[in-house]
Formats: C-alpha cells, structure tokens, sequence
C-alpha cells in the first residue's frame, strides 16, 4: 500500500492568536519525529500567525474554505489568492457545517473545487451522510452524489490534488463515531466509485480520511483499515494533548 497517513486537524472558530500560536507551537515540537502527514486547518484571521510558526516544518497550512470567485465585489468572503499569499497548502471544501449550516450545495462546492485546484491547492472535500438518511438506507446514494458532483470536470492530473474526506453528519462533534467497520464500508464504496470515475491506479492513490470524533482510543481502530488513509478531526485538535495521540498513533 503505497497511501501515506494523512492526519489533519480543522480547529473550526476557536482561538485567538496567541492561542493558535501555542498550539502550533506544541504540535511543531511534538509532531517533529512524526511519520506520517500533517495539517492544521485555523481561522482565517489566525493564518499568518500560524503560518509563521509551521512555515519549514512537516505541518501544512489549510484554510476551512474559500470563496468560489477569484476576486471583486464579494463582501465578507475571502479569495484563493488570499489564501495562497498566507502559505496556505491546503482547502477544506463541502465540510457538513458548510453544507447544512450554511446550505453550501454540491454546485457551489464544485465551483470552489475547480477553483482551488487551478490555483495549486490541495483540496480535502468532505462527503458524509445524515443520520436520517444512514436510517433510510441511502449511505452509498449520498456519498456516491457528494462524491460525483463535487468532483464534476476534476482531471485525473488534479485528482491527484485532491483528499476526500468521509465525516457521517451524525458522528461530528457528537461524541459517536462510526464502528472502524462501518467505516471502512463507506471508503471501500467511495474507492470504487473513483476508479469507476478516474480508474483503478487513481483509485488506490487517492487519500480517503475518516472524520466524525476520531479520539486518542479510537484512531488506531479506524487507521487499521484497508480503505482509512488518515484522519479529520475537529474537537481532539484543539490541544496538543488530545491533538499528538491521534497524530501519532501506533
Ligand atoms: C470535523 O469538524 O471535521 C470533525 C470531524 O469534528 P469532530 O472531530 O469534533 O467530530
């Protein structure tokens, strides 16, 4: 298996500065001997100073999203060539916050895919079902049309660029977690659905991340499965504490 572990933290709004600078701080420090792939996902008011203190090490800058135009009359949004002039590597895209909080479809989140990926940007695009479509048997019919839409007209040369993230809607920030089972059922199904899309060698390429509260008890469970190549977490990212455990999970 020639997959890296990928292991990402979105810290949501939470911080200040100085916050966010000393637990970039602590996860440079901690993180140094790590294998496997790190990002760190702030607010956008706090990328410069985090930027500044993971620049040269082995984290990765994200940014939680982007607007969907390049630049112009777009009040309260914030550009890719913003993001790029900060040091940001990385977007999240179609997060489930974005999706049902801020009604984010998979049209808008397509555009800002494309977008991203013209500017060089890796992209981490979030999948992941309700519970009440999960209770109504449509998983594979949720993820399958998050998955599809959200990569519409995505080259092979930049699915390469791209992470897909799974984060079942009922799993995140809600304590329950999808058995590493379940779990792995789902990222099998997206595989397939890739290689039917791009072909089998984009297929066991592509990094595909568990999120939904990944904690230190639970990570190595869900990382040992075939299809699991990393994951998103968003409460355990917050503190170094409950942050390096998962980071480096054995
Ligand atoms: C997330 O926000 O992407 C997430 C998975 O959150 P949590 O780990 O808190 O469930």
């Amino acid at each position: 298996m020639s997959r890296n572990y990928y292991m990402a933290g979105n810290w949501k709004m939470h911080m200040t500065r100085t916050e966010a600078a000393q637990l970039a701080q602590d996860l440079v420090s901690q993180l140094r001997d790590g294998k496997h792939k790190y990002l760190v996902a702030p607010s956008f008011t706090l990328l410069e100073t985090v930027s500044a203190m993971i620049e040269g090490t082995n984290i990765q800058l994200g940014a939680q999203n982007c607007a969907a135009e390049e630049q112009g009359a777009h009040t309260g949004e914030v550009s890719v060539l913003q993001l790029k002039d900060l040091g940001v590597h990385t977007i999240i895209l179609g997060h489930s916050e974005r999706r049902h909080v801020y009604k984010e479809d998979d049209a808008l989140i397509n555009k800002k895919v494309k977008l991203a990926l013209k500017h060089g940007f890796e992209v981490i695009l979030c999948i992941g079902e309700l519970l009440e479509e999960r209770e109504a048997g449509k998983v594979e019919e949720v993820c399958e049309a998050q998955t599809v839409k959200g990569l519409e007209g995505v080259s092979v040369a930049d699915l390469g660029s791209v992470v897909i993230a799974y984060e079942p809607v009922w799993a995140i920030g809600t304590g329950k977690t999808a058995t590493p089972q379940d779990a792995e059922a789902v990222h099998a199904f997206v595989r397939k659905v890739i290689a039917r899309l791009y072909g089998d060698d984009a297929a066991s390429k592509i990094v595909i991340q568990y999120g939904g509260s990944v904690k230190a008890d639970n990570a190595a469970q869900l990382m040992a499965m075939e299809n699991i190549d990393g994951a998103l977490v968003g409460g355990a990212s917050l503190k170094a504490d409950s942050f390096i455990p998962i980071a480096k999970f054995a």
